[in-house]
């Protein structure tokens, strides 16, 4: 079976070489010299200026919202991984969903403005498929109305905008590091500011909040693992090969499928990470046709996202979202991973081209 994603996964070797170090230290966790080590490289290789490393891109988010004080209503997004959502309600919050663009996917900015009231506290935005949301636009807006910007940067790890790193961008922007992203430490996530203080409180935030005996603010547990560290360092050592083969996939599914069903542009100002390959069918009933005949011929490819978030059915009331509800029935992500074979990427499209 041809599975829809796999972790790159560094030379054993590399990782036992670091684990040995862990071993002769036996120091495990709370800001070992590994995860001190892969923050400042992340740091680095994203250009930010303060960036801490935590146990997933689910906590990031919550410690995020929980750092900025958000209460009441956060406006968001329909169209993307149900930790967004969940994150909101989670922290107590409100979700109130605007739509997204026809075009990108991501949250339209000219629907924001119409949904914001005086419960509002911050827009949570999802750089969908690592393409970036107007984040001139949302800036604007978040000025206008005082209210806080956290982008869901989750897809879009070393994605550049106008040569800025997207993840610069907002309050704060929070990555994720799971094993199915095309950057991983099996587990592991970032939140990233721009602000002293905010970092500083994001540093308590995540380990319990306090230094020694000294109780500052209210915490939780988001502190990563010498383990998760390693295997980390050793990833980020390939992410540039990561994402040249990942392209190389990437562009080939692109001469297949461009102009035969929807497919994604890349804008011209983005350095892309070629995170995914989602297609979009005319139907549903195609899109289901399509996925069973892929996985009739031993490929697995995933209904990602679906479903719209606003029909999540633990939400206390329902809000519409037509264009969001209308992609997410028709949407498949093909598998795209670094060392899918480009004959495989043939075939694959192929098959798509028959259901049409
Ligand atoms: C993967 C993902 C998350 C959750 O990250 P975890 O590290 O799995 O907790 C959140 N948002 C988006 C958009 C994601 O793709």
């Amino acid at each position: 079976m041809i599975p829809v994603t796999k972790p790159f996964l560094p030379p054993k070797e590399k990782v036992y070489e670091l684990l040995d170090g862990v071993f002769e230290r036996n120091w495990l966790t709370n800001n070992g010299p590994l995860l001190l080590e892969l923050e400042s490289r992340l740091k680095r290789y994203l250009s930010a200026n303060h960036l801490q490393f935590v146990t997933n891109g689910t906590i990031a988010l919550q410690i995020a919202i929980k750092v900025l004080g958000l209460k009441g209503e956060i406006i968001t997004t329909p169209y993307s991984y149900v930790a967004t959502s969940s994150s909101i309600l989670w922290e107590g919050c409100k979700p109130i969903y605007v739509d997204i663009n026809e075009s990108d996917f991501c949250i339209d900015p000219d629907k924001i403005e119409e949904a914001i009231t005086s419960d509002t506290s911050a827009i949570l935005a999802t750089h969908v498929y690592g393409i970036p949301c107007d984040t001139d636009k949302i800036l604007n807006i978040s000025r206008k109305y005082k209210i806080k910007v956290i982008y869901d940067a989750a897809h879009a790890f070393g994605v550049e905008l106008n040569g800025e790193h997207i993840t610069n961008y907002g309050d704060i922007s929070t990555l994720s590091f799971h094993a199915t992203k095309p950057y991983h430490s099996v587990e592991g996530g970032a939140i990233i500011t721009n602000s002293k203080e905010i970092n500083e409180k994001v540093f308590l935030s995540k380990a319990f909040g306090h230094v020694g005996d000294d109780h500052i603010q209210l915490g939780i547990n988001g502190k990563a693992s010498e383990f998760h560290a390693a295997v980390g360092l050793c990833v980020l050592n390939y992410i540039q090969e990561i994402i040249t083969l990942r392209k190389q996939r990437w562009v080939r599914y692109n001469d297949n499928l461009y102009g035969k069903l929807f497919t994604m542009d890349i804008p011209k100002n983005i350095e892309y990470n070629y995170s995914y390959f989602p297609i979009v069918f005319e139907t549903e009933t195609q899109m289901v046709k399509a996925k069973e005949r892929l996985f009739k011929n031993g490929v697995e490819s995933r209904r990602y996202f679906f479903p719209s978030l606003n029909d999540l059915p633990y939400l206390s009331s329902r809000q519409q979202c037509e264009i969001s509800e209308s992609i997410s029935s028709r949407v498949l992500c093909l598998p795209l991973y670094h060392d899918l074979e480009l004959d495989e990427v043939n075939r694959i499209s192929s098959l798509v081209i028959d259901c049409l």
